[in-house]
């Protein structure tokens, strides 16, 4: 083996909620974990403003300051937390390879992949905006429709996701304005028709957003066009939600693991366990239903217990096998 490549027990790939509640588990279970970060330290949860429904925070607190004090304490158990991104990976023997950065091998007897979803915005110069600022864009209405209670937003997407979220939005919300760029929907027909009948959820076909208005600071609005008549119109809106789907990080992995037709790593159901041993992954890599940081860190979690046991039985076997030599 050349000097250059490392061992390690338990490689634990992405940092959002999942990563580091699996880096605290493994590091609880001397597995000496290695995290790589990835290029947006903390995941999604960093572009949150603030998160109130995570277990645990009475107050609330802001998506980057939970993420660093999840890191935190994962070194407190002596994570080895790195900068890095993992840029190609081989699955085809029982010594899982890495490469970090193209450049750096390494060798792991577990792999824990927590690289999570990312969010589809529409790119529009005005959205994305408002996103940086905290303004008023949002791609979950779970996270942030609390913020907008008895306000008027306008929602973009047609899938189940955006129907679920219209709903939602819908009871929190005064009214909400739903942007559906065909004349017809993509979500099943009970989704469908769930918005459709709900009293204060305002679809419009054939219609697209132009530009989300504010005033500098927060969303005020949203410029639409129909792109039937080109007709454009002015909504009042304080938040905008896209919810036009997700594109999980999982490219890396195509040619090893099991992957749904969105690109989702298939686990075993009920553990987090792929097609490959020694290989788990947890939070939204594997995840299209639920989404959310607390049920990421729970996956985490899953998937730290899963490479555990994984090793232990490894180990086992070793002795056994050992043992059974020397008689
Ligand atoms: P989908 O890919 O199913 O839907 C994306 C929607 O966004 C489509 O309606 C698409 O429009 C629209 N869209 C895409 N780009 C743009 C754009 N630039 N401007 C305007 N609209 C755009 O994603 P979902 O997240 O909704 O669902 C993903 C998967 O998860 C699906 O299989 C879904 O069934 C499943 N799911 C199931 C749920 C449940 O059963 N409870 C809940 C949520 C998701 P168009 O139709 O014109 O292409």
């Amino acid at each position: 083996m050349s000097e250059t490549i490392e061992r390690v027990k338990c490689l634990i790939i992405g940092s959002g909620p999942a990563g580091y509640t699996a880096a605290i588990y493994a590091a609880r279970a001397n597995m000496n974990p290695v995290l790589y970060q990835g290029t947006q330290p903390g995941g999604q949860l960093t572009t949150t403003n603030e998160v109130e429904n995570f277990p645990g925070y009475p107050e609330g607190v802001t998506g980057p300051e939970m993420m660093m004090q999840l890191q935190a304490q994962a070194q407190r158990f002596e994570a080895d937390i790195r900068d890095g991104w993992i840029t190609k990976v081989d699955f085809s023997s029982a010594t899982h390879k890495v490469w970090v950065n193209e450049e750096k091998e390494i060798h792991c007897d577990t792999v824990i992949i927590s690289t999570g979803a990312s969010a589809k915005y529409l790119g529009l110069e005005s959205e994305q905006k408002y996103l940086q600022l905290g303004g008023g864009v949002s791609a979950c209405a779970v996270c942030d429709g609390f913020f907008y209670r008895n306000q008027e937003v306008v929602i973009v997407g047609a899938g189940d996701s955006a129907c679920e979220e219209a709903h939602y939005l819908s009871k929190l919300c005064k009214k909400v304005t739903m942007l559906v760029r065909r004349d017809e929907f993509r979500a099943s027909k009970i989704m469908a028709a769930r918005v459709q009948n709900t009293e204060n959820i305002e679809i419009l076909f054939n219609t697209e957003t132009d530009e989300v208005l504010g005033d500098g600071q927060v969303v005020t609005g949203v410029r639409v066009f129909n792109n039937k008549t080109n007709e454009k119109q002015d909504i009042p809106a304080t938040g905008f939600f896209v919810a036009i789907g997700h594109k999980p990080n999982t490219d890396i992995f195509k040619d090893y693991l099991k992957l749904d037709a969105t690109g989702y790593i298939v686990n075993e159901p009920g553990t987090s366990k792929t097609n490959i041993e020694g290989v788990f992954v947890s939070g939204d890599a594997a995840d299209h239903v639920y989404r959310q940081a607390v049920t990421a860190a729970g996956t985490g979690c899953m998937a730290a217990l899963d490479a555990e046991r994984y090793l232990a039985a490894k180990d086992a076997t070793f002795e056994v096998s050992t043992s059974l030599y020397k008689e």
